[in-house]
C-alpha cells in the first residue's frame, strides 16, 4: 500500500497561533471552542481550560486570561469581557483582524459574503457602524440587494467583504453583481488561501487514490468540505482520530490519501498513517509513505 500525505498538513497559521496561546496559558478560559477539533479540545479541557459561551459566564475577579479564537468575536463581546476585568489574549487571525479593521474604519454600509451562523461572520457583523447585509450566495444577492438599494442601502457608500474561507469564484460573481447595483461599492477581497489550497490538493490527489481518509472534527466545515471533495473522486472516510478508522474498508486499496483540515493537528494525520502501517504489517502488505 502506498500512503500519500499532502504537504499542506497540520494547523493553518491562524489556528496554530490560537492553539499555542491556549496551551501556553492553560488553565485559561477559551471564548468558544478554540478549534473545531475534539482531540485538541479534549487535551485543553483536560488541562483545565474552560469554555465560555457568553461574557456573563466569566467569574468575578478571575485571574486566568481569556483566549479569543482565530475566528474573532463581535466588539460587544470583547467590551463586555473587559468590563468584567478579563485579561484578554486576542488570537483573532490576522486575516480576520484585517476585515475587522475595514469594518471599523469605514463610514457607510456593508455587504458581508459568508455563512450567517458562522462564528467568524458573527464577529465581522459585530464590527462597524453602518447597515449590514449578509449574503451567502448569488441567489440571495439577487433577491435582496436591489430591494435594499432602492430603500437607500449604500447611498452613503458601501463596502463588501467576505468570510476568509469563502469560495473565490462565487465571491467574484456576487461582487460583480453587487457592483452593478451599487456602482460606488468598494470591494475588499478578504479570502485566505489556506483552505482553498488544501481543497485543490485533495482534489488532485484523491483523483489518483483508491481510498481517502480525511481526518478532522465533524464540526469543522473546512474538514467536511475536504471530505466532500475526496468523496466525489474516490471511496472515502471521515474520522476524528486514528482509532476510528475501519480497516475493512481498505481491502484492495493500493493508494490511500490521508489529509486533514486546517483545524486538524499534523499528529492526528501521522497517527492515522501509523494505523495504516500496522494494518499492512498485520495483513502482510508492503507499506510506503509519501509526503
Ligand atoms: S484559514 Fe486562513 S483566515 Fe482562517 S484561521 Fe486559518 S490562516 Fe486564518
Amino acid at each position: 500500500m502506498q500512503c500519500v500525505i499532502p504537504e499542506e498538513t497540520g494547523f493553518c497559521y491562524g489556528v496554530r497561533l490560537a492553539v499555542a496561546a491556549a496551551r501556553e496559558h492553560q488553565p485559561c478560559f477559551l471564548y468558544g471552542e478554540i478549534v473545531n477539533n475534539p482531540v485538541i479540545m479534549g487535551d485543553l479541557t483536560a488541562g483545565g481550560c474552560k469554555i465560555l459561551h457568553s461574557p456573563d459566564e466569566l467569574p468575578e475577579k478571575c485571574e486566568n486570561p481569556v483566549v479569543i479564537r482565530a475566528h474573532g468575536v463581535p466588539k460587544a463581546v470583547t467590551d463586555a469581557l473587559s468590563a468584567r476585568g478579563a485579561r484578554l489574549i486576542d488570537k483573532t487571525c490576522p486575516h480576520v483582524k484585517k476585515i475587522h479593521r475595514i469594518m471599523e474604519e469605514t463610514d457607510g454600509d456593508f455587504i458581508i459574503i459568508g455563512k450567517e451562523r458562522h462564528p467568524e461572520v458573527r464577529g465581522i457583523f459585530g464590527r462597524g457602524q453602518g447597515r449590514k447585509l449578509i449574503v451567502g450566495n448569488l441567489g440571495e444577492a439577487r433577491a435582496l440587494l436591489p430591494e435594499k438599494a432602492a430603500a437607500g442601502f449604500g447611498s452613503r457608500g458601501a463596502v463588501l467583504v467576505a468570510q476568509t474561507t469563502f469560495e473565490r469564484e462565487t465571491f467574484g460573481e456576487i461582487a460583480a453583481f453587487a457592483q452593478k447595483i451599487l456602482p460606488r461599492l468598494r470591494v475588499f477581497e478578504t479570502i485566505c488561501d489556506a483552505t482553498a489550497l488544501r481543497r485543490r490538493k485533495v482534489a488532485e490527489l484523491a483523483a489518483k487514490a483508491d481510498f481517502c481518509v480525511i481526518v478532522g472534527g465533524p464540526e469543522s466545515s473546512n474538514t467536511r468540505k475536504l471530505y466532500e471533495t475526496a468523496k466525489a473522486r474516490a471511496k472515502s472516510a471521515l474520522i476524528s482520530r486514528a482509532e476510528e478508522l475501519d480497516t475493512d474498508a481498505l481491502k484492495n486499496a493500493e493508494t490511500v490519501l490521508i489529509a486533514g483540515g486546517t483545524s486538524t493537528p499534523a499528529e492526528s494525520v501521522l497517527e492515522t498513517a501509523e494505523a495504516l502501517r500496522a494494518y499492512c504489517e498485520r495483513t502482510g502488505q508492503e507499506f510506503t509513505l509519501t509526503d
